[in-house]
């Protein structure tokens, strides 16, 4: 079984009554007092007495009457007169007892004064649970009645929230099983009962262990019992792992994820140990499924890779071959054939030109990944410096201000990160609006990655084009205007990618540029 570490703390039952309380409970039933004497005046005294407490009080004037009564409803508690003729006491009582609905129902049995102490002691026999002399002491009847009434009251909440708890345990997925202190299983649900195969009828304690099997992760071996969730649980250990379930009758194996916990009353005292198993088979197979195409994708980018540098490599040679000979045939033949035939070859060297250009794009596009450096801490002051250094001639040309804040030093590969650089500046220097441009960089640490910007005062992207510039190849304006092979800022994605960050951009039309670049700071500390 595969272990995480346990997490949460042991549920009491106090946690789960309160739980229960604070959502409110359905209203409790009215609770009937049964008063059973031969004398009217006896009944009408006793009704008096008894009516301050608000209970719904019933009447027999005999045992018949009393025994139809208690056919047809539950009472809280029975009043009954010992004395009484045809049908006595003990005998009501007895055939009371033999009821199912009134088996457990309270008798209180009322004696004569002089009755003797074997009265009473059959008053108990007979299934009583007090007795009360007469004459009656109304506060005594009072008292002990408001005792069995609050015990009817309570025993119907208790047998109502059983019949919640149940209904929520069958209503749930996840198997549930629940033990007591000494390791009997005292509770589980219909889906326990999936999971391991067990017959509809209850599993008597002693041949729980003939169900209740888990195995390691892998299916291979059956935990020991007392390796089980559910012993550890008891032992106090709070358990999380991955275990599988196997049902005998199907074979149906289920990957869970168990989860295990002590129950303990509010002082600590151990009251048994509940674990719930959830199957994450359709999880598992999703996540081993989505990890092999993560393999494969990784696999075939790196195919792709080696593809287009291969290519571009290779495709080098011969294009220097057309491309020495398409110029050695314009420097022989150039005013000695027709014009158009000047013209075509002049189309054959520019084509071979910008051929060229974009296989060495290509090329360098692929070897980001291939050709990397060690990811080292960089100033990215110094690797800026270098860029500008590239640029300079360009920055004098078009007579540009630079600014920028200090630099940090961030985990880079050098030469990539000055790459990064320098094709942002080179965009924000090519793209220029008429005016001398003005280009701004800056750092910020947020977020644990530090955040670099190069905002320029140039022509400006339309937000549609945003993602597409990104791509190999992509250009927004024609050669003739701007010149370029629309390689720079992917390269300029592949890089940052690299470095697992994040590039994107805001701009507005004829008002410049800003590019965002983001990259993990690594360790400040
Ligand atoms: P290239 O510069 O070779 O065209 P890039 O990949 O660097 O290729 O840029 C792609 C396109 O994005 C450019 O053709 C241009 O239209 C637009 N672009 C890039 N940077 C800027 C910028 N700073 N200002 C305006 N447009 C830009």
């Amino acid at each position: 079984m595969s272990e995480r570490p346990p997490s949460g703390t042991g549920t009491t039952a106090d946690d789960s009554f309160q739980a229960w309380a604070s959502h409110g409970q359905p209203a409790d039933p009215v609770a009937s007092i049964l008063l059973v004497d031969d004398r009217p005046a006896n009944l009408l005294a006793l009704e008096a007495a008894l009516a301050p407490l608000g209970h719904r009080i019933v009447t027999a004037a005999s045992g018949e009457a009393a025994l139809r009564c208690i056919s047809s409803e539950d009472f809280a508690v029975v009043l009954l007169d010992v004395h009484m003729p045809i049908m006595d006491g003990f005998e009501t009582a007895a055939l009371i007892k033999e009821q199912k609905r009134s088996r457990h129902t309270p008798i209180i049995f009322l004696t004569a004064q002089d009755d003797s102490n074997d009265v009473v002691a059959n008053a108990y026999r007979n299934g009583g649970v007090d007795f009360l002399t007469k004459p009656l002491n109304l506060d005594a009847v009072r008292s002990k009645v408001t005792v069995f009434v609050d015990l009817f009251v309570l025993s119907g909440r208790v047998e109502r929230q059983r019949y919640f708890l149940q209904a929520l345990l069958e209503s749930l997925q996840t198997a549930i099983v629940a033990c007591d202190a000494d390791g009997n299983v005292t509770t589980y649900n219909g889906a326990v009962r999936e999971f391991f195969g067990l017959p509809k009828r209850p599993v008597p304690p002693e041949r729980w262990s003939e169900h209740y099997c888990l195995y390691e992760a892998d299916g291979t071996t059956a935990l020991a019992p007392s390796a089980a969730p559910l012993a550890r649980a008891l032992a106090g250990e709070h358990i999380q792992a991955i275990a599988m379930v196997i049902a005998p009758h199907t074979g149906r194996a289920r990957t869970v994820l168990v989860t295990g916990q002590p129950i303990t009353d509010a002082a600590g005292g151990k009251l048994g140990a509940v674990v719930s198993m959830h199957d994450i088979t359709a999880r598992r197979a999703a996540e081993q499924a989505a990890a092999e195409s993560f393999t494969e994708l990784l696999r075939s980018n790196k195919e792709l890779e080696q593809f287009a540098y291969v290519a571009s490599h290779d495709l080098q040679e011969p294009l220097r071959m057309v491309s020495s000979y398409t110029q050695l045939l314009a420097r022989r033949y150039k005013g000695k054939l027709d014009a158009d035939a000047d013209e075509f070859i002049a189309f054959a060297v520019d084509g071979v030109v910008r051929m060229q250009r974009l296989i060495n794009d290509l090329l360098a596009y692929a070897r980001i990944g291939s050709d990397g450096g060690e990811i080292t801490p960089v100033d990215s002051g110094a690797a800026l410096d270098k860029a500008i250094a590239n640029l300079s001639a360009v920055i004098r040309d078009n007579n540009a201000a630079i600014s920028r804040t200090v630099m940090p030093v961030v985990p880079a590969d050098p030469a990539q990160l000055a790459q990064l650089f320098q094709n942002l500046l080179s965009n924000a220097l090519k793209f220029r609006r008429e005016e001398p441009p003005k280009i701004a960089i800056s750092a910020e640490l947020t977020d644990a990655r530090w955040h670099f910007t190069v905002r320029d005062s140039g022509i400006g992207i339309e937000p549609t084009y945003f993602d597409r510039i990104f791509v190999i190849f992509q250009r927004l304006h024609t050669r003739d205007k701007y010149a370029g092979t629309g390689i720079g800022l992917s390269i300029c994605k592949k890089i940052v990618e690299r470095h697992r960050g994040a590039i994107w951009l805001e701009s507005e039309v004829g008002a410049g540029s800003t590019f965002h670049f983001a990259l993990p700071a690594g360790d400040q500390r």
